[in-house]
């Protein structure tokens, strides 16, 4: 199975397979515990949905407990829900499936349209599928965040323990072991301010993937460690601010 056809119906399949085994648990697969290919899992839906010219609307009746909206940083799971029902065009679906076989055994060649693809993309309102990225993006992020705050915390403690005057002490005598240099380190950075103790001590390794804004790495003198998903979560908030005051 290649090219295009064979992506279609690959991920036709996996997203009908996840659509009935989250509405009707264990129909999804044959008594031998196979999952059913496309076209007998259109045929599942429209046993369990009566098809309105080909169009079958699941509703969207189980929705997702409402994540509480007073959580620190709560800006990846904001935003309304696409739609309250998943619309599975199934003949449209039926006859994509056909079509790619068709284009795959040589009969008819780019059967396949942009209403099949369309169709396929439909799909993805679903809440088995939608659900599954912001599930993912949300635990990774609530990672990132406990680990930068038990990481604050830590720092700040350690502050306490040597006082201001050592932290002052050492801040003036670090030397910066990632310092640019041209030829010997090209991807060294300078200090930055440190936001537990607010020392220019914080040795930078690198800056967050997505928008280049903020560092991470650990502060010379109050041991604090910004982790690379702590930056990268951090500087998705600040960026989320920056619209929100442009606007
Ligand atoms: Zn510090």
């Amino acid at each position: 199975m290649a090219g295009r056809e064979g992506v279609f119906d690959q991920a036709l399949s996996n997203g009908l397979a996840a659509i009935v085994a989250c509405e009707w648990p264990g129909k999804e697969v044959d008594r031998k515990g196979r999952v059913l290919s496309a076209s007998a899992l259109l045929k599942v839906i429209e046993e369990h949905l009566p098809a309105t010219e080909g169009i079958v609307c699941v509703p969207d009746e189980h929705l997702m407990p409402d994540i509480p909206q007073s959580d620190v940083n709560s800006l990846f799971q904001a935003g309304p829900r696409p739609s309250s029902h998943t619309r599975i065009d199934v003949r449209t679906l039926q006859n994509g499936i056909e079509a790619s076989q068709a284009a795959r055994h040589g009969r008819g060649a780019g059967a396949l349209q942009q209403r099949h693809i369309e169709a396929l993309l439909a799909l993805d309102g679903h809440r088995s599928l939608g659900a599954m990225g912001e599930e993912q993006q949300d635990r990774i992020q609530r990672i990132a965040q406990t680990e930068d705050a038990v990481s604050q915390k830590r720092a700040a403690e350690y502050l306490e323990r040597i006082g201001d005057e050592e932290a002052t002490r050492r801040a003036e005598n670090v030397a910066n072991p990632n310092a640019y240099h041209p030829k010997h380190n090209p991807d060294g950075h300078d200090l930055d301010i440190c936001p537990v103790c607010g020392h220019e001590a914080f040795c930078v390794e690198g800056l967050d993937p997505i928008f280049g804004q903020v560092t991470y790495g650990q502060c010379l003198v109050c041991t604090y460690v910004r982790s690379p998903g702590a930056a990268e979560d951090q500087a998705f908030t600040e960026h989320l601010r920056s619209i929100m005051d442009d606007e």
